[in-house]
């Protein structure tokens, strides 16, 4: 493909995608209002002339001149951080934003892809969770806001699909880690790497029995480029790391990987956060030959290996 726009190329996914989509050889043309992403993350791309960024919020239109191939859909602010202080951002980029960027492929006659969430299945009361389950969100709470945008985007996409005849795909990322996460966005592994780092005590939320199954950035942007290049993708795909752990599990893994004599705290579980939550990813593996390679311990030390060199050297 010549031409590729990703939407939240500033984030943490949208780097990486734009980073891959340039190494085979396309242009990409990254799109952020940079509300929640940092140009930091795109130094890579920085001396790339395949790769240009302009700063659009895609909330308010998508405004594009030439030929588009393709659109991959990212922006949206997405960690629990988020979902109090940016709840009009949130329903914005996932309806108005989802609208733009589902119009400008019709427009364009090009591919679409939806990063969709596993927020969509809620605090699921079917374990693991299939592409086939249709969740438990509650519309009207703040947790929600971010479940319910997204299940609009993923309605939009089916929309645009079957009455614009857009090659819409949807895929549903699971939680994802590895480097460039914001150390300060209130998820769980940028939370413990930090703490344990900073030899401070782990936050452990509830009791910790609360489990996630966490996928290292590789396997997911591979798995991402995988159901954009397919011929066809006609059904929402799960995309995401099986290996369920408990969060203090987790707690114990981190200490032990760091070496440090760490103690772990509790703090009230925040509400509506899910007890469980893992993907079948059988959809994945027959329709994409897609499954993730790296292990948990493996990518928690690149991920740490990563914090430690930016402390080193915070421009490099
Ligand atoms: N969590 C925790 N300590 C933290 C941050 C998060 O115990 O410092 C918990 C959080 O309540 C949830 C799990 O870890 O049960 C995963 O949280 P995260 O925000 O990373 O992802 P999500 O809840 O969106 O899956």
């Amino acid at each position: 493909m010549s031409r590729i726009i990703v939407t939240g190329s500033a984030g943490f996914l949208g780097s990486h995608l734009c980073e891959r989509l340039v190494a085979e050889g396309h242009s990409v043309l990254g799109m952020d209002n940079l509300s929640t992403g940092a140009p930091i993350n795109l130094r890579p791309l920085q001396r790339e002339p395949k790769f240009s960024l302009q700063l659009q919020d895609v909330s308010r239109g998508l405004w594009v001149e030439g030929p588009v191939e393709a659109i991959l859909h990212l922006a949206s602010p997405a960690s629990p951080m988020d979902f109090d202080a940016m709840q009009v951002q949130i329903l914005a980029a996932g309806a108005d934003g989802t609208r733009h960027a589902l119009e400008l492929a019709r427009q364009k006659g090009a591919r679409f892809l939806l990063a969709s969430t596993s927020e969509i299945y809620g605090d699921p009361l079917v374990h693991p969770q299939r592409e086939d389950y249709r969740g438990n969100v509650d519309p009207t709470s703040l947790r929600g806001v971010y479940d319910e945008a997204k299940r609009f985007a993923e309605s939009a996409a089916m929309v645009w699909r079957r009455v614009h005849g857009v090659d819409a795909r949807i895929v549903r990322i699971f939680n994802t880690y590895g480097p460039r996460m914001r150390l300060d966005d209130g998820r769980v592994i940028p939370n413990f790497l930090r703490a344990a780092l900073n030899g401070e005590a782990l936050v452990v939320h509830g009791d910790g029995t609360q489990t996630r199954s966490f996928c290292y950035v590789d396997d997911l942007i591979e798995g991402m480029v995988r159901a954009l290049f397919a011929p066809s993708l006609e059904c929402p795909v799960n995309l995401g790391n099986p290996d369920e752990v408990s969060i203090r599990q987790l707690a114990e893994e981190v200490i032990s990987l760091v070496g440090a004599p760490l103690g772990v705290r509790t703090a009230p579980l925040p509400e509506g956060d899910p007890a469980v939550r893992r993907p079948d990813i059988r959809r994945a593996q027959d329709l994409l030959g897609w499954a993730p390679k790296v292990s948990r311990r493996e990518g928690l030390l690149l991920t740490l290996q990563a914090i430690r060199a930016a402390r080193a050297d915070p421009v490099a």
